[in-house]
């Protein structure tokens, strides 16, 4: 039988990356109360997300004009991610689901599985949380993923922290 772990609801959501650039690993991290669960995503995964949440909260205002619009107001020193840094699984899919009666947000996320992995193992984690709360998560997601490896202030191309072969400079190592 597949685990199913529904956090409901969700004090604090949150993604954030941590390691060197150009190599960070991106995580999403869901809190009830004291408890926290911590997923391995990718980076596009949280840039197509935040993309598809702008449309998913759009739909749902236009269906329900009374609602206050979602924020994505954060606070940086709050968004950044808790240890332990302890990862259940490594995110395969990620949906968005609403409960009207209760304003809630409900983001599915199944586990990656490999092919020869029996689907009815996959894991599946649902964090419940307002509007406000996945919005401010996607909006500093995207910050998060925007910010990245530095740029070359020679050539404007992002440097890896191994080195660059820059062109402006004949593509000697810096
Ligand atoms: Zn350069």
């Amino acid at each position: 039988m597949a685990e199913e772990l529904d956090i409901r609801p969700v004090t604090h959501l949150t993604t954030d990356a941590i390691g060197q650039p150009g190599k960070r690993i991106f995580y999403i991290q869901g809190w009830h109360e004291s408890r926290t669960v911590t997923l391995i995503v990718e980076k596009i995964q949280i840039q197509s997300l935040a993309v598809g949440l702008e449309q998913f909260l759009a739909e749902i205002q236009q269906k329900y004009p009374d609602l206050a619009e979602a924020s994505s107001e954060y606070e940086e020193e709050k968004m950044r991610i808790s240890p332990p840094v302890d990862p259940m699984f490594r995110v395969g899919e990620l949906g968005l689901g609403y409960d009207e009666d209760n304003d809630l947000v409900v983001l599915v996320i199944k586990e990656q599985i490999g092919e020869e992995e029996d689907a009815e193992n996959m894991r599946i984690v649902r964090f419940w949380c307002s509007r406000s709360q996945v919005r401010a998560m996607c909006h500093w997601g995207m910050e998060v993923a925007a910010r990245g490896r530095p740029i070359c202030p020679q050539c404007g191309e992002p440097m890896d922290p191994e080195g660059h072969f820059c062109p402006k400079k004949n593509g000697h190592k810096e």
